[in-house]
Parts: structure tokens; sequence; C-alpha cells
């Protein structure tokens, strides 16, 4: 295979024999190039907001332009906009990072994800809370409890109601379905009846900054890490996550969970302690 390259490692024993390994270069190569591309786009996502910023405060400072009350306030909203943008997305850089740090702690609090659903829809930030559309938990499993990071949890279903919103249409509501994941898992499903998302898209969209219609993720004020924030918890979790999407009629996102085991004695004995 032309593509790959080796490194062959030769270690002298103290018997006088030799050991030879051979490393697979390629994978290296290939984690590197991700890691670069990842600090270039993350830059360039940065960069451009901090660009618009800083030729907004020329312009203010120039006593031509930046003269009346009224164009100083449309400058300012923009460059409020434009700050905001830049600590949305430092603050999804940071939790990504954390999240990956910890990476080898399964986190295995039990956590009801019933009230986590709740306070994820509470800290939708204003303009996509403000979509119109309505949110109907439907649970049909007795217990909902999971183990894992509460702190998380919130981020990772925070992440997709927002998205099921964004992408959403305005008039249908949000489910989330709470059931039986078989074996010890529960899977709790985000669906939504929006514009759906195109086959060929699906496999990347847990990606760090890819995004279907950049113009529009933007616009509705995505940094482009959410599913990738999502898939990390997941994974930290121990979980499965699948993303199933038709276009046009909607898109449902399916997250499994390790369940917890009822908390105290009275409670219904139905579910096995992971
Ligand atoms: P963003 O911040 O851009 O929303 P995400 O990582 O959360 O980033 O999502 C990546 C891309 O996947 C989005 O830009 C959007 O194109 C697409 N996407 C995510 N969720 C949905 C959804 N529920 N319906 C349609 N498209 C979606």
């Amino acid at each position: 295979d032309p593509g790959r390259a080796w490194a062959m490692i030769v270690s002298r024993l103290s018997d006088g024999s030799r050991l030879v390994r051979l490393t697979d270069l390629s994978q290296l190569r290939a984690a590197e190039q991700m890691r670069a591309d990842f600090v270039a786009n993350a830059s360039h996502e940065l960069r451009t907001p901090l660009a618009t910023i800083l030729g907004f405060i020329e312009t203010l400072q120039d006593p031509d332009t930046g003269g009346d009350a009224e164009t100083r306030d449309r400058f300012l909203r923009i460059m409020l906009d434009e700050a905001t943008r830049m600590r949305d997305l430092v603050d999804d850089l940071m939790s990504l990072s954390r999240i990956e740090a910890d990476r080898f702690a399964a986190p295995r609090d039990p956590i009801d994800v019933v009230p986590v659903i709740e306070d994820a829809r509470a800290s939708l930030s204003q303009p996509i809370a403000v979509r119109g559309a309505t949110l109907a938990v439907e649970r049909e499993t007795e217990s909902t409890h999971v183990l894992g990071d509460r702190a998380q949890l919130v981020q990772l279903f925070s992440n997709l109601i927002a998205n099921a919103l964004k992408y959403g249409r305005a008039d249908a509501p949000v489910r989330v379905r709470i059931e039986d994941g078989g074996g010890d898992l529960l899977r709790i499903s985000v669906i939504d009846e929006g514009e759906g998302i195109a086959p060929e898209h699906l496999p990347r969209l847990t990606e760090r900054f890819y995004r279907v219609d950049a113009g529009r993720s933007r616009a509705a004020g995505g940094t482009g890490l959410g599913l990738a924030i999502v898939k990390h918890i997941v994974l930290r979790h121990r979980g499965r996550l699948d993303i199933r999407s038709t276009l046009g009629v909607g898109t449902e996102v399916r997250v499994d969970l390790p369940r917890a085991g009822p908390l105290s004695s009275k409670s219904h004995g139905k579910v096995t302690q992971a």
C-alpha cells in the first residue's frame, strides 16, 4: 500500500538478540493532520469576528464615519453580536478539551434524565429558546436514571434540543422520547420535523466545525462544535450515538446511556444495577 509508511524500531536485548518493531506512521500522520486542521479552523473561526470588531472600532474612531448616535448604536450592536460569537466559541472549545481530558474516567453518578432535560431547555440562549416550537417529553419507561455526569448531560441535551429548534420547523413540536434501549441502556431520542440532513453529510456531522450550511449555522448562532461535544460526552459515558435523518421530513438523534439501578430499595426493582 503506497499510502502507508512504516517506522522500524530495533532494540538490542541483554542476551545480544535484537527485537524489531514496526510502527504504522500513516495513522500517526493522520492524527497529526487532524490536529493541525483543528487549530487552523479554530483560529479562522475566531479571527473572522475579531476582524469585524476591529473594523468597527476603527470606523467609530474616525470622526467622519462614526458620527451620529444611530450609527454608533448599530455598530455597537454588531460588535456585541460578534463578541458573543467569540465567547460562545471559546466556551465550546474549552468544554471540548475538558471532556476529552476526562475521557478515560466514565462518570458514575446516578442521574434522573427528566430534570436534566428540563434544565437543558432552560439553559438555551434567548434567540433559540424563543423560536416558538414547543418541547414534548414522552416517557415510555419507568426508571429514567442513568450513570453520568449531570453538568455534561445537561450540555449534551441542550446542544441536541438547540439543533432541533434551530433546524426544525417553527410550528412543529420537538419531541424528546425516553425509552428502554435494550441491554442496560436507556434511550433518549431528540426528534424534530425540520429540513432534515442529506445522507452524504450524516457520517461527518460530529466532526469539529463540520456544517451542512455554514451561513445558516452562523446566522442561528451555531459554533459548529455542538455535535462534536455531544459525541465526546456520549463516548465518555460509554454510550452510543445514532443520528437518523430524512430530507424534508426531519431528524432523530438517539442517545443510549448506561442505566443506573433504583436509588432505594423502595423503588421498583425492574432495572438491574449496571
Ligand atoms: P452548529 O453549531 O452549526 O449547529 P453542530 O455540530 O451542532 O453545529 O451541527 C453540525 C451541523 O449539522 C449543523 O451546522 C447543521 O447543518 C446540521 N444539523 C445538526 N442538527 C440538525 C438537525 N436537527 N436538523 C438539521 N440539520 C442539523
